[in-house]
């Protein structure tokens, strides 16, 4: 699109489905609600739309994205889905698991979505607009979070517009997203599947499923990593101190369970609560003349996995740009 047009932000009917679907097929970008975040979605067979999609995010070219599909025989056209795979997919699809699998040989996604990696991330959301979106387009979208790279991801059409809205052609208005962290990410290429990101499908349920522990990317130093894991991200502008149970002067404190705080993630103590509150409330408590924000410690089970992880990253040293 031409620089300085703002994207339009439109309720998702069938005619604006079929109008995004015109747009991605033609290679344009839309932004569009998962259960997750909002994606920003290009055209994962083309190219020309997966480049506009890195440098819309700013997102550094080695970061490889991942290919959202709207049924498992659209994902078994793009990758190897082995038994494991199928089994999955069968238990955690649609919903927010992404696997990394082998490439095919003729697959169609571009060589930039894997970011020359011989393995393709694919994912199913389980979002009624997102798979209207993917049907619509024709072809599987690559699809990271809808917000300039390094920044706290977006959970509402408003959070995109705010960073991304003259950088793209559409957004998709679906209301908040209801997990409201990103996938976990799955590495099934090696002879263990490997957690190469915690997210919104608890580790508990998959080793569950899978009867075996996981390997953790951290756990050998040979172990599948995912080279976008880098140290910080999902920043807001000012410093995070994790692990607070007061604030100090000039914070503010994002809480936990019952407590005296600015902002409660969950007053009940209910991580999936904090987890779908999480990026709207660093972004709410992240104002011009404070010092920083204050978090308060959440447990380290199921969906506080995730919330700790993107905690951590945000809490990370920043790299100076
Ligand atoms: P995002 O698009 O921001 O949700 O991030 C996608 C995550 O999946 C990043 O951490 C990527 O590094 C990871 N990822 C995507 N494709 C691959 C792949 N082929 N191998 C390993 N990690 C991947
Ligand atoms: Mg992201």
């Amino acid at each position: 699109m031409s620089p300085n047009i703002i994207a339009s932000l439109v309720p998702p009917t069938p005619e604006a489905l079929a109008a995004a679907g015109r747009i991605l097929a033609q290679g344009g970008l839309v932004a569009f609600p998962t259960e997750t975040v909002y994606g920003l979605g290009g055209d994962a067979t083309n190219d020309r739309a997966v480049a506009a999609i890195f440098e819309a995010k700013g997102r550094p070219s080695f970061n490889p994205l991942i290919a959202h599909v709207a049924s498992v025989e659209q994902a078994a056209g793009l990758v190897a889905m082995t038994p494991l795979a199928c089994d999955l997919a069968r238990r955690f699809w649609p919903g927010p698991l992404t696997l990394v699998l082998p490439r095919l040989e003729n697959s169609p996604v571009s060589l930039l979505v894997s970011a020359g990696l011989d393995s393709v991330a694919v994912r199913l959301p389980d979002h009624p607009v997102a798979r209207a979106l993917i049907q619509a387009a024709g072809r599987p979208l690559a699809a990271p979070s809808a917000n300039r790279s390094g920044a706290v991801s977006p959970t509402t059409a408003a959070h995109v517009a705010e960073s991304l809205s003259d950088r793209i052609d559409l957004i998709l208005d679906g209301g908040p997203c209801r997990v409201g962290v990103e996938s976990t990410v799955l590495d099934l290429c090696g002879p263990r599947p490997t957690l190469l990101r915690p997210g919104g499908i608890g580790v508990e349920d998959l080793e569950a499923a899978l009867g075996q522990s996981l390997l953790r990317s951290t756990d050998a130093p040979d172990a599948p990593r995912s080279p976008g894991q880098l140290e910080s991200h999902y920043a807001p502008t000012l410093p995070v101190r994790l692990n607070a149970m007061t604030r100090s002067d000039g914070e503010v404190l994002l809480g936990f369970g019952p407590m005296a705080c600015t902002l409660n993630l969950s007053p009940d103590g209910d991580l999936a609560e904090a987890a779908a509150n999480l990026f709207a409330s660093l972004r709410a408590l992240d104002r011009p003349g404070l010092t920083g924000i204050a978090v308060a410690p959440i447990p380290e089970h199921g969906l506080g996995l995730a919330i700790n992880d993107r905690l951590c990253r945000a809490a990370a040293p920043r790299s100076g740009a």
